[in-house]
């Protein structure tokens, strides 16, 4: 619903809530009460239109407030986020989203330094979001906070967002999934979205992105192990880092090894042959050869149409999982089940009740 729907609906309500009947007259601290009530909510209504017009003004400090609402999980703003997105996802769709993981330490962060560098320098606006459902439980964001990438921080052309927290990955991709749709609406042209891969969350990534990248480091010959399958599957991209000093003879086997187990993976949806490039992104070698490499990408991909097929999907899985995410919030913050939940668990645990006719009676109390 447009904001000016929204506004035009409120002024309804204002009228008929606080028009005059000539039979019943309403008890005056009701109507001072309502009155009040809808004082207030017009005035959030205001405040979230003069949020979204600085937004597609591209006012960072906007941006970051609105990014704040997204994260909240008051109801008022979770009613205000969706005002906003409503209006802002007209404005998106027009940046270039690229996933990075690797595990910590392979250097993502100074990659994300030294390609930021090289993209602001071209005029181009860079975000940086990331994906980390793990900052909830050790209290504090790996990925994204203020101390890493310090000269990218202080660039006017980048913004850089920690990963929210959150009970749950479905949570988490679901809040960084609406700022990509701010940071879109407020110019940003790429998109980076960083995680490190803990349960599923390159899933998530690559469910959001148009690009995957995979950051790894030269290991002692045997590359390919300890690495999950599906990871490499969804890589457009892998990049040895750290190809520099001593480094390089094993970077360049790496590569070799990485080229040639590709080989063995089936084509991709989108046709495109995932290449294995060397990088160091310490210091600032072979970031704009992956910098041209995504640009080919968004060409080859763009012509076979694969590029808005892949967005296409991705809307709809974004639909199924908001669907998912909402139906189990609703279950289990409904006041009975919390009630009845751990007494369920309990009496499934010591197989007093089955398991199945346990979720069977508490999906019946909802
Ligand atoms: P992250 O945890 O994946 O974000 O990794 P960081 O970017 O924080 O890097 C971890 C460490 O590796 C830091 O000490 C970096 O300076 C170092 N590092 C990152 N990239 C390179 C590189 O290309 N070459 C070398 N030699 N060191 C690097």
């Amino acid at each position: 619903m447009s904001i000016i729907t929204t506004l035009k609906q409120s002024k309804k309500i204002h009228q008929s809530a606080l028009g005059h009947t000539d039979e019943v007259q309403k008890p005056k601290h009701i109507s001072k009460k309502s009155a009040a009530l809808i004082r207030a909510k017009r005035k959030q209504q205001i405040e979230t239109s003069q949020l979204i017009a600085s937004i597609l003004k591209g006012e960072i400090t906007s941006l970051s407030q609105a990014i704040t609402l997204i994260e909240s999980s008051a109801e008022k703003h979770q009613n205000q986020v969706r005002e906003i997105i409503a209006e802002c996802i007209q404005h998106s769709g027009n940046s270039l989203r690229i996933g990075i993981t690797g595990v910590p330490g392979v250097g993502k962060s100074t990659f994300i330094e030294s390609f930021g560098k090289l993209l602001t320098e071209q005029g181009k606006k860079v975000a940086v979001l990331a994906i980390d459902p793990s900052s909830s439980v050790s209290g504090g964001s790996i990925l994204g906070d203020k101390t890493r990438m310090e000269e990218l921080v202080n660039n006017p052309l980048a913004f850089i967002r920690p990963s929210p927290a959150g009970k749950s990955l479905g949570g988490v991709a679901r809040k960084t999934r609406e700022s990509i749709i701010l940071c879109e609406a407020a110019g940003f042209d790429i998109i980076l979205i960083e995680t490190v891969g803990v349960g599923q969350s390159e899933t998530a990534v690559h469910s959001m992105t148009d690009f995957f990248l995979l950051l790894k480091l030269a290991g002692a010959g045997d590359e390919l192990q300890g690495i999950k399958r599906g990871i490499i599957e969804m890589a457009d991209a892998i990049l040895i880092n750290k190809s520099d000093g001593k480094n390089k003879e094993a970077a360049l086997k790496a590569k070799q090894e990485f080229n040639r187990a590709l080989h063995l993976y089936p084509p991709k949806q989108s046709n495109w042959k995932p290449k294995v490039k060397l990088t160091s992104a310490l210091e600032n070698e072979g970031i704009e050869e992956v910098w041209k490499m995504i640009l080919a990408y968004e060409a080859f991909t763009k012509e076979n149409a694969y590029f808005f097929k892949n967005r296409m999907t991705q809307n709809k899985q974004w639909m199924l999982q908001s669907i998912e995410e909402q139906l189990k919030n609703n279950f289990f913050n409904d006041e009975s089940v919390k009630k009845e939940l751990s007494i369920q668990l309990k009496k499934a645990e010591n197989n007093e009740i089955s398991p199945f006719e346990a979720a069977a009676y508490l999906l019946g109390l909802k």
